[in-house]
Order: C-alpha cells, then sequence, then structure tokens
C-alpha cells in the first residue's frame, strides 16, 4: 500500500519524464543519433521492460511479469511492423488490432487474481499477451489482407492522431477503470495498469514522431519497476493482517527518534478466549478492527503490529501526559465497538450456552473487545528499547489490575 498521490505520481512522472527526454533529444538536433546511440536507444526498452519482467517473476509477481511481457511484445510489434507508413498492409491491421487488444488486455490484467507462477492462473497472466500478440503477427504474415477493410475504415476517421474511435473509446474505459481501482484499492499494481494505459494511448497516438515508442516503453519499464520495488519493500515493513507497520517498521521510526516521545503498548484482552470461543478467523477479524481503530483515533501517532494481540503506537515529541487523553479515547472506542459476527457457524446461538458463552465480553448480541494499555516516555533521554520495556511493564499492571484500562509507567 502506498499513498495515493504516490500511485497517481509515478505513473505521471514517468510519463511526463519520457516526453521531456525526448523532445530534448530531439531539439539538440538527435534526430539523426550515430549508430550505438540509436542501437541503445531503440534495445533500452527490451532491456528495461526484460528486467522488471524479472524482478516480477524472481518475487512470485505474475500479473506484473504478465504486463512487463505483454508491454515487451507490443513494443517489439511495433518495432518490426509498425516502422512503415499505416497505409501500408499488414502494418495498418496490425496497428489497428493491437490498439483493440491492449486496452482489454490491461483491462484483463487488472482483474486477475494476484498468484505466483507456479499457479495456472499466474502461468495463464505470463502466457496471455505473449501469445496473443505474436499470434497477431503470424496470422498478419500468413494473410496480409486480412481486415485491412475495417482497419482502414476505422482508421479513416481517427480520435486521437491515427488511432480509431474505438479504440480511443477502450482506451478511455480502460484509463478511468484503472484510475478508479488506484484510488479504491491501494495497490502499486494499479498504478502501472494506469501508467500502462496512459502511454501506450500516447504512444500509439503520437506513433509518427520519431522515436517516440522508445521513450515511451523504456518509461513503462522503469514505471513497472519502480512500482514493484516499491510493493517488494512496503512488504516487508508491513503487517500482513492488519496492514499496518511491522515490528521491523517500528524498529525503522525508532531510530529517527530525537528528544521527547512516548511509546504505548496495546494488548487485547482474553483473546485466547476469542479464539477458543469463535474461531481463529474471527480473532483475525478482531485484530483488523483494533490495528483499524488504532489508525482511526491515535491523533497522529503511528501504529504498528508489535506481534500476536499486542500493537505499539510511537507519539513522537509528545510527553506522557499530552498522550494519556487519546489513549484513553482509544481504549473507550474499541471497548465501544460493536464487532459484527458474520461467520454464523461462530456465532453463538440464543441458547443457554450462548448465553454463558457470550459472558462478559458480549453486549447486544455482538463481541465486545477491550485492550489493556500500558505508556511510557523517554523524557528527552533514554533508549528505545527502555522506553518500550517501561511501556510493556505498565502494560502488565493495567493486567494485572482488571484489564481494560491505560497505565502509566
Ligand atoms: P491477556 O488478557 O492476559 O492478554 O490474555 P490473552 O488471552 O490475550 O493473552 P495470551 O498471551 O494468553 O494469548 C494471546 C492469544 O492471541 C493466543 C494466540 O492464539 C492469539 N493470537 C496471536 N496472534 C494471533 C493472530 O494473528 N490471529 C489470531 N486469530 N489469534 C492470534
Ligand atoms: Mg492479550
Ligand atoms: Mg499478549
Amino acid at each position: 500500500m502506498s499513498p495515493i498521490f504516490v500511485r497517481l505520481a509515478i505513473p505521471a512522472v514517468c510519463f511526463a519524464a519520457a516526453l521531456i527526454l525526448r523532445n530534448w533529444f530531439i531539439s539538440h538536433g538527435l534526430n539523426n543519433p550515430t549508430e550505438d546511440l540509436t542501437f541503445l536507444l531503440l534495445n533500452l526498452p527490451y532491456i528495461l521492460l526484460a528486467l522488471s519482467a524479472l524482478l516480477a517473476l524472481l518475487s512470485e509477481h505474475a500479473v506484473e511479469a504478465g504486463i512487463s511481457l505483454c508491454m515487451l511484445c507490443a513494443y517489439w510489434l511495433v518495432q518490426t511492423q509498425l516502422q512503415v507508413p499505416l497505409e501500408t498492409q499488414p502494418a495498418g491491421q496490425i496497428y489497428y488490432l493491437l490498439n483493440l487488444l491492449l486496452p482489454c488486455l490491461i483491462f484483463a490484467y487488472a482483474f486477475l487474481p494476484e498468484q505466483s507462477y507456479r499457479q495456472p492462473l499466474g502461468l495463464a497472466a505470463i502466457a496471455l499477451a505473449p501469445v496473443i500478440i505474436i499470434l497477431l503477427a503470424r496470422i498478419m504474415a500468413f494473410d496480409s489482407q486480412l481486415f485491412f477493410a475495417s482497419a482502414q475504415q476505422a482508421l479513416g476517421n481517427p480520435v486521437f492522431s491515427h488511432l480509431s474511435a474505438a479504440s480511443s473509446a477502450l482506451y478511455l474505459i480502460v484509463f478511468g477503470v484503472c484510475l478508479g481501482l488506484c484510488i479504491y484499492r491501494q495497490q502499486t499494481l494499479e498504478s502501472s495498469l494506469l501508467g500502462c494505459t496512459l502511454i501506450t494511448y500516447s504512444t500509439f497516438g503520437w506513433i509518427h514522431l520519431s522515436h517516440i515508442s522508445a521513450f515511451m516503453f523504456s518509461a513503462i519499464g522503469v514505471l513497472l519497476s519502480i512500482n514493484l520495488i516499491i510493493s517488494l519493500l512496503t512488504i516487508g515493513y508491513r503487517d500482513e493482517l492488519t496492514q499496518i507497520g511491522n515490528r521491523r517498521a517500528l524498529k525503522q521510526s525508532a531510530k529517527n527518534l530525537r528528544g521527547s516521545y512516548s511509546v504505548a503498548m496495546v494488548d487485547a484482552d482474553y483473546f485466547k478466549k476469542i479464539n477458543d470461543q469463535y474461531g481463529h478467523d474471527l480473532g483475525d477479524q478482531a485484530l483488523r478492527v483494533i490495528a483499524g481503530l488504532l489508525r482511526k483515533t491515535a491523533d497522529g501517532a503511528k501504529p504498528f503490529r508489535y506481534g500476536g494481540e499486542e500493537f505499539c503506537l510511537l507519539f513522537k515529541g509528545k510527553s506522557r501526559q499530552e498522550v494519556i487523553d487519546t489513549l484513553e479515547n482509544i481504549r473507550q472506542a474499541i471497548a465501544n465497538y460493536d464487532m459484527v459476527i458474520r461467520d454464523k457457524k461462530h456465532r453463538p446461538r440464543a441458547s443457554k450456552q450462548g448465553e454463558k458463552r457470550r459472558g462478559a465480553s458480549r453486549r447486544n448480541g455482538d463481541l465486545r473487545l477491550t485492550v489493556s494499555i500500558g505508556v511510557a516516555s523517554s523524557d528527552n533521554s533514554g533508549q528505545f528499547d527502555q522506553v518500550l520495556k517501561k511501556a510493556d511493564k505498565a502494560l502488565y499492571r493495567a493486567k494485572a489490575r482488571g484489564r481494560n484500562r491505560v497505565q502509566a509507567a
């Protein structure tokens, strides 16, 4: 998960950088570069896209690997078939069909489940585009008359430069879907797909500009790699279940602490019982609820999952007295949260046994969670580990005094 502005900015910056670099290249009289430079320029997209495909394969991101290969094949088709006027056969048909196919493929990638390349759908994600694009090239090589009339007719009435109305409409729809997913899903994959849609649309629209495809497809290679690296870095510092920072992220944040700060340890009460009574899945759901409430009510503090049912809150620049009220609000927010049990299997029936099982932890028919909190502050000195230990000791006191309370060190 990366912030929304990052997810939108990365494709925009890659697109703009490719355009600016290309214009700089041309304005500096590099219209006819040396043979070595031309060779490097034309092969750069292959290198960058192959690198991002390799990175995706090594990290078991089959969909990202598929997109990289899709873009690599599209670039190959541009370089091998579309370096002639579009009135030529079969260049016109390839251009026309490729620009119907690409938005559909990008759309398909947006909805393919995340899988490893060892799984059938993962393999399909990787093979999908190369097979379709190579097939397209083979068919057109076999019969260069195919689709000639429809391609000429569609291309004769372009919307954006040479692109047909149908292509432009498809690209626009896919762009809108990717933009929505980019905002809604909070993943780097959607940022890559958004960028691929924008950049391929512009590239094919401006296909007559010299070296446009080399710059634009290089930008796609960079975009895919950056997003993949961000996603891998995020995995290392994020707790998979609750989507907040993990213990490693806490250690990293602790390195940058200066001056006064406070640390609160938050531990779910009687969590083992919740697991025993309602099952592990509901326990997981409860941990997600606690993390969500910590994030919402932490008043600027950073929440981390310390491990198991224990969380840690880091209040930078705040003393113990300043955070007590916030922690009390957090405790109350969790205690007052009505957790709806969706899984009927684990919902105790209104029998005597159910009544007994609900016990003190249930009200209004739904599960209620409570947490105990221990807090300590640095008092402008002291190592982070020591402050954490003090908060942990305070937490034990909160537990000993009956739980569902905030205890200062
Ligand atoms: P206390 O009030 O003293 O903290 O009691 P407790 O039951 O919460 O504490 P205890 O340490 O005995 O048990 C912690 C439980 O948390 C045991 C473990 O199964 C559960 N737990 C830890 N991590 C997870 C998780 O990721 N998912 C689920 N569902 N349960 C977890
Ligand atoms: Mg506990
Ligand atoms: Mg515990």
